[in-house]
């Protein structure tokens, strides 16, 4: 079972191991920090966009970093906006890596493109993960999801991906943010695509309701949408696997073992989640853990048995619990059944 690819490849994290034993240990494994907004992509349904996303960055990341290694963390996932379109992107990742964590860095994919920029972000990624950011190969549809010229900022991400593959980067994921434009035949090719091309497996984050996708209600997908894609998703991706991580973008050991700290200083249990437990500008990251762990890592569900409604005997449980952003947008509760899982077979009774 250790084997099973959906176990040692769907949290992401290199060593799935070392991930698993955090998660059993209820500690946080990684850090997501979201150091700025700005961002040459323009998704139109970004969560974390601000009319001054070009101008908002987290100060006193330092401090963040010594906690995280205080903590004995051992990744930062660093998010935006693009992280690499910080100024000081490089040096704050260099001193990650000089006080022992390691860097998987979560970009557009644009500033790759910059093959200098691509060099520094592969030093400073070893042992950790590069995500870009390809929602779709399609420029008719990648064009109603982002702003600006679709054709060039394809074929940034494209060259940005070229570079970072030719300087010998092997561990390499792309991001899609779901949503109705492009289920179906479109998502299935750009997953296939990925991974029957370049090897790179895809993270299949489900779209939900906050920041500016609060404006795009009609490209939340269908409940069958969804179930088409995270199909693909597992079947190519994950072949041979008996298991699923359903509707989750990643399996349960990485999104329970992170943390997330928002570019206003919020600390919150995953990116997608805009709901805070505590403030780094009020109080320490460390106690902010302390005091808040069973929110942050959801620990209330880690037993199966805890687990509501179906997913308590699902087959898969072992390493899926839904996607918590999902049942707390949908359902106003984290703790929920995910109401998008298919598998879900009761879900008309707690939506
Ligand atoms: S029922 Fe629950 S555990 Fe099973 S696949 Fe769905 S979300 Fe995952
Ligand atoms: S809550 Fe959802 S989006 Fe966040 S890490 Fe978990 S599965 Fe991914």
């Amino acid at each position: 079972m250790k084997n099973d690819s959906i176990i040692s490849c769907g949290c992401l994290h290199p060593d799935h191991e070392e991930a698993i034993k955090y998660f059993d240990d209820g500690k946080v494994y990684s850090v997501q920090i979201e150091s700025n907004l700005a961002c040459s992509q323009g998704c139109l349904y970004c969560y974390a966009s601000s009319s001054d996303a070009f101008l908002k960055e987290l100060p006193n990341i330092i401090e963040v970093l010594d906690s995280a290694a205080n903590m004995g963390v051992r990744a930062i996932d660093w998010l935006g906006g693009d992280p690499l379109m910080r100024k000081d992107w490089y040096e704050l990742m260099k001193y990650a890596s000089d006080i022992g964590l390691t860097n998987n860095i979560w970009t557009s994919g644009m500033p790759l493109e910059n093959y200098d920029v691509a060099k520094k972000a592969v030093e400073v990624s070893q042992g950790g993960f590069i995500s870009v950011h390809l929602d779709s190969l399609d420029e008719e549809i990648y064009g109603k999801l982002h702003t600006g010229d679709p054709e060039r900022k394809i074929n940034s991400i494209l060259k940005g991906l070229d570079n970072i593959r030719a300087l010998g980067k092997d561990n390499i994921i792309n991001c899609i943010t779901f949503t109705k434009l492009v289920a179906g035949e479109d998502i299935n090719k750009t997953i296939k695509y990925f991974f029957e091309d370049l090897g790179i497996r895809t993270c299949l984050t489900q779209m939900c309701k906050a920041g500016l996708a609060q404006g795009h209600p009609e490209w939340i997908p269908g409940i069958e949408e969804i179930k088409g894609a995270c199909n693909t998703r597992d079947k190519v991706n994950y072949h041979g696997s008996a298991l699923s991580m359903s509707s989750m973008d990643t399996n349960k050991f990485y999104c329970g073992g992170m943390i997330c700290v928002t570019v206003d200083g919020d600390v919150t249990p995953c990116s997608v989640i805009r709901k805070g437990f505590g403030n780094i500008h009020i109080s320490s990251l460390e106690k902010i853990v302390e005091r808040y762990r069973d929110d942050l890592l959801f620990t209330h569900i880690r037993d199966p048995g805890k687990m509501q409604g179906h997913c308590g005997y699902c087959e898969h449980n072992s390493v899926c619990w839904g996607c918590r952003a999902t049942a707390y947008y949908e359902c106003g509760d984290m703790l929920a059944p995910d109401p998008k899982c298919w598998m879900n077979y009761n879900k008309k009774t707690w939506i």
